[in-house]
């Protein structure tokens, strides 16, 4: 049996970042149990690679919860992207943003966030690899945390270890069996920031393109008509078009929202009306009245959303410009109202963060149990997502951060 004053489960980024943050307070006697062969496996997978680590319009109206989480404002502002970038500096890395807001590793290297989590932390003697905690609970002399190897004795504990989402890089929705073992709840899960399927057919030689749109989703039967705009879900962002769905984070955005039954309505020229493209068309046929149909669509949108949109208006791309004037409200309507019926998502299996967890209501300011004190949380396994763009990972740092402040005065 092992000892220490504070057991962490997970080596993801929030235990990584709540294993530092314990150590800046002077919390040096504490062990971080991860079950991989080697810590921040999905971190060093994020943001394509580049480790889109935060943004720099974090605020509150980013996230969800879906239960009341009336601490989730201070958690985010007493350790914001600001204070990130600070403690990326003190750890002698570099924090940078794109044009868009998105915070990355100046590297666009995700793996060397978790290098400078890893060498900041001595090189790894505190870390405890290849141990899956499989119970833990609380006895008079402290947690009892028992891994496929070892037990383990500590005076705090801390549950970092994620939701349910890409299960291949560890997190298997374990944690909330370990979380319900001390009486804590578990608000509705669901996969999130995830590929949206449609019929394959919907978006035949669309396959790769990417495009800027705006994107609404459209919930038929809703009370207002059969086709009906779901309320507040338009955004705008980029599509990109896979063999049997679209991904992208327009499509990331939609992705906790949309129920099966749902269509996506796409608009390809963002900031122009179906009239206006319309009258557009209809000038450049009469310019040239043996244009081809496809070659009308030429300046206009990507060549293959033009032959899509022909397609679902039953013109020929050969047909000429002079024979298609009566369609030309129809195309023009196609390309910025192109629906796609939404037939399911790629589920936790391909997901990039879950919807829902253990509510912020059952724990303290410093995500301490009200349940069992010396009980901590931190990350993914929390009832708190962020929209794509970096927020999750600021939400793991944030959390942690708090939480290794809570476990220190806890002490
Ligand atoms: C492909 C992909 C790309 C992403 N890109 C971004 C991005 O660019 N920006 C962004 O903000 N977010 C991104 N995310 C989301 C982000 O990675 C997560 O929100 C974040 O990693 C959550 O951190 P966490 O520490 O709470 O959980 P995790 O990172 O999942 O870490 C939990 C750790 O706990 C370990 N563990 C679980 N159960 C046990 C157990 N019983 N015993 C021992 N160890 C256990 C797991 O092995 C894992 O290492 C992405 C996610 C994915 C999948």
């Amino acid at each position: 049996m092992q000892r220490c004053d504070v057991l962490i489960v997970g080596g993801g980024a929030a235990g990584l970042f709540c294993a530092l943050r314990l150590a800046d307070l002077g919390v040096s006697n504490y062990l971080l149990l991860e079950r991989n062969d080697r810590v921040g496996k999905k971190l060093s997978a994020t943001g394509n690679g580049q480790g889109n680590v935060s943004n720099i319009h974090m605020g509150p109206e980013h996230y969800f919860s879906q239960a009341e989480a009336p601490q989730l404002a201070k958690i985010l502002g007493d350790f914001d992207e600001k204070c990130l970038a600070e403690y990326f500096a003190s750890l002698g890395g570099i924090l940078i943003s794109d044009d868009v807001g998105r915070v990355y590793p100046a590297s666009r290297q995700a793996s060397s966030v978790t290098d400078l989590f890893r060498f900041a932390l001595g090189g790894g003697d505190v870390f405890r690899l290849g141990e899956k905690v499989l119970s833990a609970e609380r006895r008079q002399n402290g947690f009892v945390v028992r891994s496929e190897k070892e037990e383990y004795v500590a005076r705090a504990l801390v549950l970092a270890c994620g939701g349910k989402a890409s299960p291949h890089f560890g997190a298997d929705g374990g944690g909330y069996a370990l979380a319900k073992a001390f009486g804590h709840s578990v608000t509705p899960l669901a996969p999130a920031i995830v590929r949206l399927k449609t019929e394959p057919a919907a978006i035949r030689g669309l396959k790769g393109i990417r495009c800027d749109c705006n994107v609404v989703l459209v919930r038929p039967g809703k009370p207002g008509g059969k086709d009906s705009v779901f309320a507040n879900t338009l955004t705008r962002g980029d599509v990109l078009f896979t063999e049997n769905g679209v991904s992208g984070d327009a499509a990331f955005r939609l992705s906790s929202r949309v129920r099966e039954g749902d269509e996506l309505a796409i608009n390809f020229l963002p900031g122009a009306g179906a009239e206006k493209i319309a009258r557009l068309l209809a000038a450049k046929a009469e310019r040239y009245p043996q244009m081809r149909a496809e070659d009308l669509l030429r300046g206009v949108v990507h060549s293959a959303v033009g032959r899509a949109a022909l397609r679902r208006c039953n013109i020929s791309p050969e047909e000429r410009a002079e024979k298609i004037g009566a369609k030309l409200a129809q195309l023009a309507h196609s390309l910025t109202w192109y629906t796609l019926p939404v037939t399911g998502t790629d589920g936790f299996a391909n997901a990039q963060v879950t919807r829902g967890g253990i509510p912020l209501s059952e724990l303290n300011d410093c995500l301490m149990s009200r349940k069992t004190a010396g009980l901590f949380f931190a990350g993914e396994i929390l009832d708190v997502d962020g929209e794509c763009g970096g927020y999750n990972l600021q939400w793991a740092f944030s959390s942690a951060a708090a939480a290794a402040k809570g476990v220190a005065e806890w002490l």
